[in-house]
C-alpha cells in the first residue's frame, strides 16, 4: 500500500518527537509527548516551569520573549477537578493563560473548553471585588461597599448568639459546587451545627441511590480505558462527572475496539460518537437494562461463581422465600422467575426501540464479560420518579457478570479516591437539621435542598444566617420564585449571605455579598474516581504560590487576589475566631495551630499537616527532591497515591483484626469491642458501626474473612435488607419504577420536556463571566422533532413557543430537530440568565437579560426589558458581543418532584407546546407559586416517613451515608413521633 502525504508527515513529526524526547533526556528533563501522545504540541517540561519562555504573537517577526513562571492549581469549572497550569507574566506578575498540567494523573494535562477559559473568569470586569452590603430593602439592588472586618464581626456576633442560645439549628451553609473534600463539613462541625445542605438533591442523588443501596458506596468508577463495552447512560464525551478524565479514557478504549453503548432521548454529543445510539422513552431506562440482565439469566451468561460468593442472595431467600431450600441453586431459578418478565419485547414496548435492537445490543454487552465499564449520571436517574432504579439496574449487569473491581470493569468508587486526614477533626454535632433531613426521606440519598423554601413556608424552622456558597439557588433550582418568596421574607432568613465570585440571581437579594475567588485564587483539596488508582489534586492561588517562589511571604491570600477577593478556607477560620474569641465555645482549638498553640491556624500549616501526615508517599517524593509535601503540592499540584487497588473486596483481613470478632447473620465479621464514635470524617466507603458501636471488619466468604463492601451484609446487596425494613419493600430488589411521565400518566396532549442536559461549553453560574463561553454557548432552543412541530403547529426553527408546565409557561425559541425523539421535547438549563431591572450591578454582561418581575393575581409574570448588547468596560471585547438571545429560564416553571426514596428532584415535565399567543416575547415566564405549593403537597403525599417507617426508632439508618454525620444519640427520633412507629 502507497503512503500518503498525511503518512509521511505523521511519520516526520514521530522523529521529530523522538529528536526532542532524547534531547530532552539529555538535559536531564521529563519528556511530555503532549496531550495526543503523538505529535508536537509538547508541554513545558517541569524544571523549565520556572522560567518558561514563549514569543509573543503580536511582535511577529520581531523575537519578543515572554517569561512565564508557570503554577498548578485545579479548574474549578466542572467537578472533574483537571490539572491546570497558570501562565504568570515574570514582569506583571498577572496571570496570562491556563493550560493543562502534564502532571495530573487525572487529566494527563487535557482540558475542556472550560478550563482554559478560567482566565475569563479572572479578569471578568464584572466579578464582586469588594464586601457589599445591602442598602435598601432585601432586592431593591442598593448596596454599600464595606470591609471585610465589618462583615465578619456582623456575622460572628449573629452566629455566636444562635449557638449560645441553643440555635444551632438556625445556621446553614448550602453548597453548590463543592471542589474539595471535606473543608466545610469540618468548619460546621467545630461549630456542632448540622447546617450542610449541598445541590446533590437537584443533581446526581438519584444515580448515586441506586449504587449505594449494591455496594454501600454511591458512585461507579468505570475502568473505561480496559474496557471491551462501555454502556453510559450520561453523556460522559462531553459533560457530567468525571467528563474530561473519562472522555479520554473512553477514546482510548475506542481506539482499541471497544464498543459504546449509549441511551440518551436526544442525540448528545456522546450519542453521536457511540456504536449505538438509543433514544429510548424518557423513564424506561430501567426496563431496557432489566431486559439486558435477563437475557444474561435466561441464556446462563452470568457469572455464576460471582454471583454465589458476593450477592447476599443467602439472605434474599432467608428473609423472602423461607419456602425454598437456602441453596444457590434454589436462588438460581428464583432469579430466573424474577427477571423472566422483561422480555425485550416488554422493552421495547416501554421504550418505543426496536425489540431487535435491544436484543443486539444485550448480545454485545453478554459478550463483555468482566471487561463491561459502565457509568449512569443524572440523565434518566435525575429526571424520572423512581429514576435511581435506573443505576440501580445498570450495576445489576455488571454484578451478573462479575465485572465489579475488575480490570475495564466498574469500581466503587471509594476505592479510586483518597480523602486526607485534616489536622484537626472536630466530633460529630449532636443536633439534627429537619430542614435539610426531614422526617419523610428516611432513605434521602442527599439533603431536600430544594425544599428549603417549602420546609420554611410550612413553618417547620427558620434561619437565622443562611449561606450560600457558589451556589444560585433562585436559579439553579425548580420553582425559584419560591426560593425568591423566602429568600426576601427577613421572617424566614434572618440573614442571608452570599459567598461568590459574581453577582447572581440570588446573591442580588441577599445582605451580604462576599467576593471568593474562582479555580486559581483559592486553596482546595480533591480526589476523584477516575481511573483505577489513588490521587490528591490541590487547588491554590497561584499568585501567592508565585511570589512566594519568588521569596515573598504571603500570609493573606487576599494580598494576591484582585480587588479584594479572598478565598473560603482563611474567610472560614477568620469567622470561627471571631464566633469564638477567647475560645471558651470550644471552636477556636479547631482553627488554632498545631506548631504554636493559642495562634491561629494558617492554610500553609492546615496543608502542610495534611500532605506531610495524611498522604502516603507524598513526604518521601518531596524529600527525594529537597522539598517539603506541601513545596512539593505547590509546585506539582497533584500527588499520585497508587494505581491498580484491584478488587479490595476480595482482600483478607488479617488475622490481628479479628482477635474476638464475631460472625452475624450470614457472614458479616464485626469486631470485638465497641469501636469509639467516629469522627465525622471517616474514610470513604468505611461501614458503619453497628448499634453496640461495633464495626464491622469483613465478610466470611467460603470460610475466609475478606474485606467485603460496605454494606449491612458485607456483600453487594441484590436484596436491600434497608429499603424492606425502611418501608419500601416492594422495591428492595433491582426493578422498574414507572416514571411520573411515563405515557401513561401524561394527559392528551402532553409530551415530555427533557431538561436536565448540559452544554459541553456551559457550567451553571459562573461560566457566565467567561466571555469565550458565551460567545460559544448562548441560547437554549426547544429541541423539537419535526412530526411534532407539525403536530404543534410550528413552522419554522426560531418559531416562538409556549411551553406550559404544572404552574406556569415559559416562552422559547423553537430548533426543529430529528436529534429528538417524537413525542419528546427537550431545553438545556444552563440558559435564561437574568437580573432585575433597577439593579446598578451588571451581573455578567455578556449572558444575562434585564427582566421586570411583577407580582400578578395568579402569581409572577418575568419579561426581559433589555436584552444583551455590547458595552464598555475595562475588557474592550464586552464592545463587541454580537448576540443579543440569552435563552429562558425554564427552571422557574418547573414545581419541586421529590422521589420519596432517594430524595432526587425528578426534573423531567409533562408539559403542552404550541404557538406563542399575540404579545408573547421570547424569555417570558408565567410562574404561580401557589400553584407550587399545591405540587409540593402532592409529591409529600407518596412518601413514608420515619415515624411510621423506622424499624429502631431512628430517623435514618446510620449505615446510608450523610455529608455531615451527626453523632448517634441525634438520630433518634423525637419521644413524640417514634411513639407513633
Ligand atoms: S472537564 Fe473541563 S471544566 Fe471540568 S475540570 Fe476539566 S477542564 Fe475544568
Amino acid at each position: 500500500m502507497s503512503r500518503t502525504p498525511r503518512d509521511h508527515d505523521l511519520a516526520a513529526l514521530g522523529e521529530r518527537v523522538s529528536a526532542a524526547r532524547a534531547a530532552a533526556e539529555a538535559r536531564g528533563e521529563t519528556f511530555y509527548p503532549g496531550a495526543s501522545r503523538v505529535h508536537l504540541s509538547a508541554f513545558p517540561p517541569k524544571e523549565r516551569w520556572d522560567d518558561w519562555v514563549e514569543l509573543s504573537s503580536r511582535a511577529w517577526p520581531a523575537r519578543d520573549e515572554k517569561h512565564y513562571m508557570l503554577v498548578p492549581t485545579t479548574c474549578f469549572n466542572c467537578e472533574s477537578a483537571c490539572g491546570l497550569l497558570a501562565y504568570v507574566d515574570r514582569d506583571t506578575r498577572q496571570v496570562r493563560k491556563f493550560e493543562g498540567n502534564p502532571e495530573h494523573p487525572g487529566s494527563r494535562g487535557r482540558n475542556c473548553a472550560k478550563g482554559p477559559a478560567t482566565v475569563n473568569q479572572v479578569t471578568d470586569p464584572d466579578r464582586v471585588l469588594y464586601p457589599m452590603k445591602r442598602a435598601g430593602r432585601r432586592g431593591e439592588g442598593r448596596w454599600a461597599r464595606i470591609s471585610w472586618d465589618e462583615a465578619l464581626d456582623a456575622l460572628a456576633a449573629r452566629i455566636r448568639a444562635a449557638l449560645t442560645e441553643g440555635r444551632q439549628n438556625e445556621i446553614m451553609v448550602h453548597i453548590g459546587r463543592p471542589g474539595e473534600d471535606g473543608f466545610t463539613e469540618r468548619v460546621l462541625a467545630s461549630w456542632g451545627v448540622d447546617g450542610h445542605n449541598s445541590h446533590t438533591n437537584v443533581c446526581s442523588s438519584g444515580g448515586r441511590t441506586g449504587f449505594q443501596f449494591w455496594m454501600g458506596i454511591d458512585r461507579p468508577s468505570p475502568d473505561h480505558a480496559h474496557a471491551k463495552v462501555i454502556y453510559l447512560i450520561s453523556a460522559h464525551l462531553e459533560a457530567g462527572h468525571y467528563f474530561n478524565p473519562h472522555a479520554q479514557r473512553i477514546t482510548e478504549a475506542r481506539q482499541n475496539g471497544a464498543k459504546v453503548i449509549v441511551l440518551d432521548t436526544r442525540l448528545s454529543n456522546t450519542a453521536s460518537h457511540a456504536d449505538y445510539w438509543l433514544s429510548p422513552q424518557p423513564g424506561s431506562e430501567a426496563a431496557i437494562n432489566l431486559a439486558i440482565a435477563s437475557n444474561l439469566i435466561r441464556t446462563g451468561r452470568y457469572d455464576a461463581e460471582f454471583v454465589r460468593r458476593w450477592w447476599n442472595w443467602a439472605e434474599y431467600l432467608a428473609e423472602c422465600r423461607p419456602d425454598l431450600p437456602g441453596t444457590f441453586e434454589a436462588f438460581q431459578a428464583v432469579l430466573a422467575e424474577l427477571y423472566a418478565g422483561f422480555t425485550f419485547e416488554y422493552a421495547a414496548a416501554e421504550s418505543g426501540l426496536d425489540a431487535a435492537v435491544i436484543a443486539e445490543v444485550a448480545e454485545v454487552v453478554a459478550g463483555a464479560g468482566t471487561r463491561f465499564a459502565c457509568h449512569a449520571w443524572r440523565s434518566a436517574a435525575a429526571g424520572n420518579l423512581g429514576g435511581w432504579q435506573v443505576s440501580r439496574t445498570l450495576f445489576l449487569i455488571s454484578a451478573l457478570l462479575g465485572a465489579v473491581a475488575t480490570e475495564g470493569g466498574t469500581f466503587p468508587n471509594a476505592w479510586n479516591k483518597f480523602v486526607p486526614r485534616p489536622i484537626h477533626v472536630p466530633p460529630h454535632p449532636g443536633v439534627w437539621q429537619d430542614l435539610s433531613w426531614p422526617e419523610e426521606f428516611p432513605l434521602a440519598q442527599n439533603e431536600l435542598s430544594f425544599l428549603l423554601p417549602h420546609l420554611l413556608k410550612d413553618g417547620r424552622g427558620k434561619l437565622d444566617t443562611y449561606f450560600v456558597r457558589v451556589y444560585n439557588p433562585v436559579w439553579t433550582n425548580p420553582d425559584g420564585l419560591s426560593w425568591m418568596e423566602v429568600l426576601t421574607d427577613e421572617q424566614k432568613v434572618g440573614c442571608f449571605v452570599a459567598l461568590t465570585p459574581t453577582w447572581n440571581e440570588s446573591a442580588y437579594f441577599a445582605d451580604y455579598v462576599l467576593p471568593m475567588g474562582h479555580g486559581s485564587e483559592r486553596h482546595d483539596t480533591h480526589s476523584y474516581e477516575q481511573y483505577d488508582g489513588q490521587w490528591v489534586g490541590f487547588r491554590q492561588p497561584v499568585l501567592r504560590a508565585a511570589r512566594e517562589r519568588l521569596g515573598e511571604t504571603v500570609t493573606d491570600t487576599r494580598e494576591v487576589n484582585p480587588g479584594e477577593v479572598w478565598e473560603e478556607n482563611e474567610f472560614w477560620i477568620e469567622l470561627s475566631w471571631r464566633i469564638d474569641p477567647d475560645g471558651a465555645l470550644g471552636i477556636r482549638r479547631y482553627h488554632e495551630s498545631r506548631a504554636c498553640p493559642g495562634r491561629k491556624l494558617t492554610v500553609d500549616e492546615y496543608y502542610g499537616w495534611m500532605f506531610e501526615h495524611s498522604v502516603p508517599g507524598l513526604p518521601e517524593r518531596a524529600a527525594a527532591e529537597g522539598r517539603t509535601p506541601l513545596e512539593w503540592m505547590r509546585r506539582y499540584g497533584a500527588f499520585e497515591i497508587s494505581r491498580g487497588q484491584g478488587a479490595v473486596h476480595r482482600q483478607e483481613v488479617p488475622a490481628a483484626e479479628l482477635t474476638g470478632a464475631a460472625v452475624r447473620g450470614t457472614g458479616r465479621v464485626y469486631t470485638a469491642a465497641p469501636a469509639p464514635d467516629a469522627p465525622n470524617i471517616v474514610p470513604m466507603g468505611a461501614p458503619a458501626p453497628d448499634d453496640q458501636g461495633r464495626r464491622p471488619v469483613g465478610v466470611l466468604i467460603d470460610a475466609v474473612v475478606r474485606r467485603g463492601f460496605p454494606t449491612p451484609s458485607g456483600r453487594l446487596e441484590f436484596w436491600s435488607s434497608t429499603l424492606a425494613a425502611w418501608g419500601w419493600p416492594e422495591h428492595a430488589l433491582p426493578g422498574y419504577i414507572k416514571s411520573h411521565v411515563h405515557p401513561s400518566a401524561l394527559d392528551p396532549g402532553q409530551v415530555v420536556l427533557l431538561s436536565t442536559f448540559r452544554l459541553p461549553t456551559q457550567i451553571h453560574t459562573r461560566s457566565a463571566n467567561s466571555k469565550w463561553l458565551d460567545e460559544l454557548s448562548h441560547t437554549n432552543p426547544v429541541w423539537i422533532h419535526p412530526s411534532d412541530a407539525a403536530r404543534f403547529g410550528v413552522d419554522r426553527t426560531g418559531d416562538l413557543i409556549r411551553v406550559e408546565t404544572e404552574i406556569g409557561y415559559f416562552v422559547a425559541k423553537a430548533w426543529i430537530t430529528e436529534g429528538i425523539r417524537p413525542g419528546v421535547v427537550a431545553c438545556s438549563h444552563h440558559m435564561g440568565r437574568w437580573k432585575l431591572s433597577g439593579h446598578s450591578q451588571v451581573g455578567a454582561g455578556g449572558m444575562m437579560a434585564t427582566v421586570a418581575l411583577r407580582a400578578e393575581q395568579a402569581g409572577w409574570a418575568m419579561r426581559a426589558t433589555e436584552h444583551v448588547r455590547p458595552y464598555s468596560s475595562a475588557d474592550p471585547d464586552t464592545a463587541r458581543i454580537w448576540w443579543s438571545d440569552t435563552g429562558v429560564h425554564q427552571n422557574l416553571t418547573f414545581p419541586v418532584h421529590p422521589d420519596p426514596i432517594s430524595g432526587m428532584h425528578c426534573w423531567h415535565q409533562a408539559v403542552r407546546v404550541r404557538p406563542a399567543e399575540a404579545g408573547d416575547a421570547h424569555g417570558d415566564i408565567a410562574v404561580d407559586t401557589a400553584k407550587a405549593r399545591e405540587v409540593y403537597r402532592r409529591w409529600m403525599a407518596q412518601t413514608r416517613p420515619a415515624g411510621h417507617v423506622s424499624p429502631d426508632g431512628t430517623r435514618r439508618p446510620r449505615w446510608l451515608m450523610r455529608p455531615l454525620k451527626p453523632g448517634a444519640a441525634a438520630f433518634a427520633l423525637p419521644g413524640d413521633r417514634s411513639a407513633g412507629r
